[in-house]
């Protein structure tokens, strides 16, 4: 029988005659987007990682779950402007904004994504509520809107998410954020949300809130993708990638054999963020960068670009 119990000290086993008490070690990846960033933003986007991850890995260090590690990690990214979602999103063909956004847990495989929505100043939150809500996988556009009424996600002009157009096609190529953690549990959970590509058109949903393609998670461990959606989506990257956690890869083989493939099948450009069970982190990119805050332990962090 496994309980768990919380420890402010993680990777522990407590024996208690004959009950094993597990706790399993607690850990967090963010990522910023994958494509090519100037050199003067890339600090602020470190920075910006680092907070995210920081506010994810409070709360597991304080026994919470992945869920709520992630959803609190992604809303700080979706807040800063840096980053292309929630606010500072990217623009589509019409000068309008519409995002996408996927939250995912491993054990149950409960899912929830939101489709070319504006209008919502958080989208992974009502990702969340369609997550919780069990009714459905996915909910786009007007519709989502409609249910974020019904279950009390505050809308918000969507002006508020449009910053400095200048910035924004300067942005165009990267900024997607994402997060995956494992929690005291050994649930794993995924979480991505974006405004897209720049100039999209009207409509167009990539792959952030398809299930297995730019968000996955499942009983090997959750993984975010970044970079052409289009491509992550023809070689299913997510569930690719934890197939091959699966088969006894280390998450980050794994992460770069899931690049590897999708650039040999679709000649696309793209990275992603893994955990597994037990906490063992992999990332991979074949872009000039990709922003990544990994925490894996009190003072245990480290950033990559
Ligand atoms: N994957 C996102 C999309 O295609 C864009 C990105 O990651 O930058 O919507």
């Amino acid at each position: 029988m496994v309980i768990t119990i919380r420890l402010t000290q993680r990777k522990s086993l407590v024996d208690l005659g004959d009950t094993t008490m597990s706790i399993r070690p607690c850990a967090i990846i963010v990522h910023g987007g994958a494509g090519q960033i100037p050199e003067e933003s890339l600090p602020r986007r470190l920075e910006g990682c680092n907070q995210a991850a920081l506010a994810g890995w409070k709360i597991l260090e304080n026994g919470g779950t992945a869920l709520d590690a992630v959803e609190a990690a992604v809303i700080l990214l979706e807040d800063n402007p840096l980053f292309n979602a929630g606010t500072g999103s990217t623009l589509n063909a019409l000068g309008q904004v519409e995002m996408d956004a996927a939250i995912m847990e491993g054990r149950t495989l409960t899912a929830g994504a939101v489709a070319a929505v504006t209008g919502i100043k958080n989208p992974v939150q009502l990702a969340r509520k369609v997550l919780e809500d069990g009714r459905h996988v996915v909910l786009a556009g007007e519709g989502a809107l409609r249910f974020a009424r019904q279950v009390g996600v505050p809308e918000f002009s969507p002006e508020f998410l449009v910053i400095d157009e200048e910035r924004m096609r300067w942005n165009k190529k990267h900024g997607t954020v994402g997060c995956v953690a494992a929690d005291e549990t050994g649930q794993v959970v995924a979480g991505t949300s974006t405004g897209g590509i720049f100039d999209k058109l009207p409509g167009r949903i990539g792959d952030t809130p398809l299930i297995g393609c730019g968000t996955y998670a499942d009983s090997a461990g959750a993984a975010s993708c970044t970079g052409m959606g289009e491509a992550i989506i023809r070689a299913v990257m997510g569930k690719t990638a934890l197939d091959l956690v699966r088969s006894g890869y280390h998450p980050m083989e794994a992460a770069r054999r899931a690049v590897a493939e999708l650039e040999e099948k679709t000649g696309g450009k793209a990275g992603l963020i893994i955990i597994d069970h037990q906490g063992r982190i992999g990332h991979a990119r074949n872009t000039t960068h990709m922003p990544v805050c990994i925490i894996t332990g009190p003072g245990e962090i480290s950033v990559h670009s």
